[in-house]
């Protein structure tokens, strides 16, 4: 007996250590993801901690030490069960790694916070349905079940209504979807399926939590149908975060203290960027978490806005520009992620800068397709970090530049911006109309993410470069050298 009750004791005390190792790791992992330069040892170290939190799963369920019974058992159900969800999980992750283009991350991200919400909302409804069997759960543990439903839910079908308007899949309209009295039904849904939660934890049965469940799925639903245009980098940081607090509640449902740490981590992490892209976008995290803006129509239409103003330019005539200039700033945006033309961009800066001009890159929190988009494709290419500048460094830098490249970017450099009554009224932009010279490189006059005319392509400074990112960069080089 006492031979056994010390295994007891060892097996806890392991499992706790190597969950506690494993929380350390994506704390670390986490700290190195905030430079480019150490952010692959993050990513590795991340990993690390989650083959350390698989294996001590392996001891935690799969091994039981009996001590009235004086025996020690491998559970082979348990086993076989992990081992085939983290295959099953491993072939998903590095087929989507392999796969999944770079322009199309924040959709994976969105769809990898959907199954987090419904994983979370999953275990812990199990939990409380096998505790029925086994013995009532503590209070704390039921309120803990109440909010890992809910949010669970709304980050599940929140998250796909965002991966349907990120991949243009028209499923629902990727413009903000409103009705009258949109608020009001949310904020009476919201309040209604607390009153279940109470009713819950006073009163558990299994049809309340399901049906708090069924509640968040249609919560999650009408959060997100409300947003859009270039609105979506808040709610996908937003749903980021409450993938993470599900998760964490999950973990207090089970006493899980790696889930209760990494939840909390992805919970935490995910606020913040919630809040560091309203700042970037000038919003409220109210406004974000009820909904209902960007929902104002446009009604410039393109003739407006660009009807006999817009002016061609050719790779050959950028070239002769760039010849005479002293300060130039190029300010990549989505396109030049899905032209793939980073690489082409170095070869650019390296033949102006061999010619002592100063190049630096305006860098807008939103631009691409997620968080730090821009930043890692340029970093990818050995593009000094320094040489990165952010909106509030570059913006007062456009009146003395001579020239700016606008590489694909269409959103975050448009004036719009600047007019009250435009459907992205007060989004900070990038400056650019302030340099001498703009030249703007896309492929036609074709709206960005907000679907919404630029009136920035009209201005008596800018000159329109219609092509391919990559491909106009690449003979911008080449003109550029034989000059
Ligand atoms: P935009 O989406 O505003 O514009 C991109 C432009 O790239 C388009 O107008 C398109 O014009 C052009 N383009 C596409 N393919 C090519 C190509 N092969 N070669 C050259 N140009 C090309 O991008 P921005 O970066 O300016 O703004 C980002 C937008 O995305 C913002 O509205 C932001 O809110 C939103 N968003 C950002 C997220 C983030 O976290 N960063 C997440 C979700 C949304 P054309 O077709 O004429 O070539």
């Amino acid at each position: 007996m006492m031979a056994y009750e010390t295994l007891a004791t060892l097996k806890d005390v392991l499992v706790a250590l190597l969950y506690l190792t494993s929380a350390i790791f994506f704390i670390v992992g986490i700290k190195r993801l905030a430079h480019p330069k150490h952010a692959p040892q993050g990513n590795f170290l991340g990993a690390m901690g989650m083959l350390i939190a698989f294996v001590t799963a392996f001891i935690d369920f799969g091994i039981t030490v009996d001590v009235a019974g004086e025996t020690l058992r491998f559970e082979s159900g348990y086993w076989v069960v992990i081992l085939l969800a983290v295959l099953l999980g491993a072939v998903v992750g590095v087929v989507s790694a392999i796969k999944v283009q770079m322009t199309s991350m924040p959709q994976m991200v969105a769809i990898f916070n959907g199954f987090g919400g419904l994983a979370s909302l999953l275990v812990a409804g199990v939990y409380y349905q096998l505790s029925l069997i086994e013995g009532a759960l503590e209070t704390t543990a039921l309120i803990a079940t109440v909010f890992s439903g809910l949010i669970g839910a709304i980050t599940f079908t929140g998250s796909f209504i965002a991966f349907s308007k990120l991949q243009g899949l028209k499923i629902i309209p990727d413009k903000p979807v409103t009705f009258k009295g949109d608020l009001a039904f949310k904020l009476m849904l919201l309040a209604l399926l607390l009153a279940l939660g109470v009713l819950y934890v006073l009163d558990p049965s299994l049809a309340l939590y399901w049906g708090i469940v069924m509640g968040g799925f249609v919560l999650g639903l009408f959060l997100v149908i409300g947003i859009g245009g270039a609105d979506m980098p808040v709610v996908i940081a937003l749903l980021n975060a409450y993938s993470g607090l599900a998760a964490a509640a999950t973990g207090f449902v089970l006493s899980n203290t790696v889930l209760i740490i990494s939840g909390s981590l992805v919970g935490a992490s995910g606020i913040i960027l919630s809040a560091i892209m309203c700042k970037a976008m000038n919003r409220s995290l109210t406004n974000v978490l009820f909904g209902g803006f960007g929902g104002v129509a446009s009604s410039l239409s393109d003739d407006d806005v660009y009807a006999g103003k817009v002016k061609s330019t050719s790779a050959e005539e950028v070239a002769m520009i760039l010849k005479g200039a002293q300060r130039v700033v190029i300010v990549p945006g989505y396109g030049m992620a899905v032209a793939r033309a980073s690489s082409a961009v170095k070869q650019l800066s390296d033949a102006l800068e061999a010619d002592g001009i100063q190049v630096t890159f305006g860098i807008h929190p939103v631009a691409g397709r997620m968080p730090g988009h821009m930043n890692v494709l340029l970093a990818e290419e050995s593009i000094a970090y320094e040489k990165l500048l952010d909106l509030d460094t570059i913006n007062p830098q456009f009146s003395s530049t001579d020239l700016v490249l606008i590489l694909g970017a269409n959103d975050v450099v448009n004036p719009l911006a600047r007019d009250p009554q435009s459907p992205i009224a007060g989004m900070p932009i990038l400056n650019v109309d302030e340099a001498g010279t703009c030249v703007v490189i896309k492929r036609s006059l074709g709206s960005g993410f907000a679907g919404l005319p630029n009136p920035l392509f009209a201005l008596d400074n800018t000159l329109m470069l219609f092509s391919d990112a990559k491909k106009a960069v690449e003979e911008m080089v080449r003109a550029y050298k034989e000059l």
